[in-house]
Formats: structure tokens, sequence, C-alpha cells
């Protein structure tokens, strides 16, 4: 059975990709703010791996990609725990999530997306972080991330090539 009775939601917005479930929206005027919890809670420590003792809850908000024209935000429910190792370093920490990285405001798929507008669609660093709601500095960062994480995941893309230079610039101009 699905854990909320969501499924067209999380099937429009695509949130099984992201381990997420829908269990809310709201309309904010100039962005969509979609409640979400995760499928599965990973409790285990990001220092130590032991798992930990369930703390509390904190809301996450993260950017993710914009729904009918709007730009949407992500609320989530967020479990922390309590380190159980006493010789860890780690007292307290928030539950990891498959979508984004730790302490992220956007999610991987924005940040991929962003790289894609910008060095594929030629879109301006501006409509880009126009359509997602936020500043061109984060737009920058979001794209960044993408095209490191794109060479880390397979070095042999730029075999031979000693150094580059990857650079949105802030305005209408981008390399
Ligand atoms: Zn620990």
């Amino acid at each position: 059975m699905h854990p909320t009775g969501n499924l067209v939601a999380d099937t429009i917005c695509r949130t099984a990709e992201l381990g997420l479930t829908i269990t809310g929206a709201a309309d904010a005027g100039t962005a969509t703010i979609i409640d979400v919890a995760p499928v599965a809670v990973a409790d285990s420590c990001p220092e130590c791996r032991c798992p930990g003792v369930k703390r509390d809850h904190v809301t996450r908000r993260l950017v993710d990609l914009p729904a009918v024209g709007f730009p949407t935000r992500l609320h989530l429910r967020v479990s922390r725990f309590t380190c159980a190792n006493p010789d860890c370093s780690r007292r307290i920490f928030q539950a990891s999530l498959p979508c984004a990285d730790d302490g992220a405001k956007l999610t991987h798929r924005v940040s991929r997306w962003t790289l894609q507008r910008l060095a594929i669609d030629r879109m301006s660093v501006t409509a880009t972080a126009k359509a997602l709601g936020v500043g061109g500095e984060l737009v920058n960062r979001g794209a960044v991330t993408a095209a490191r994480n794109l060479v880390y995941a397979d070095p042999s893309h730029l075999a031979g090539v000693r150094g580059a230079v990857l650079r949105f610039w802030g305005v209408d101009e981008h390399v």
C-alpha cells in the first residue's frame, strides 16, 4: 500500500526518484511548497557509521524542479539522531537524504537541471535563477557541482585533459 495515498502527486512530481513521498502541498504565491517525507530513513552516523538513537525532527527546505512554471520548495521533516557510540566525536546528526547532499539547498536533480539549462540550452544564469526562484550564485554553484559529479562519475571523459575551467557568468553570459 502507498504510505500517503498521494500516488498521483508522486507520479506527476516524480518524487519516487528522490526517495520521497508527498504528504501535502500549498500555493505560496510565487512558489509551490510541497511537503514530503523520506520513504526510508538512514539512521547511521556520518562520522562512525553506527546507528543513532532518534532524538527529534527538523524541517529541511530544498529547491526542486519548477512545477507548471512556478519555483518549487520541498519541505521535509527530517529525523535527527544522537550517536550511540561513546567514542565518536559526533553527538547529533540529521538523517542523510538520497536526493541531496547534507547541508545542500538544491536537490541533485536541480543541480543537473541547472547545468543542462546553462550548458546545453544556453539559458542565462538570470533566467535559470528566476525559474528556480533563487539567486544566480546558487545556480552557479549547482551547475559546478553537477559538472564535478559528472567528471567524478566517469573520469575517462576527460582522459588527457590537463586542466579545465568551468564558469558560468553572472548575468547573461556564460562559458
Ligand atoms: Zn558517530
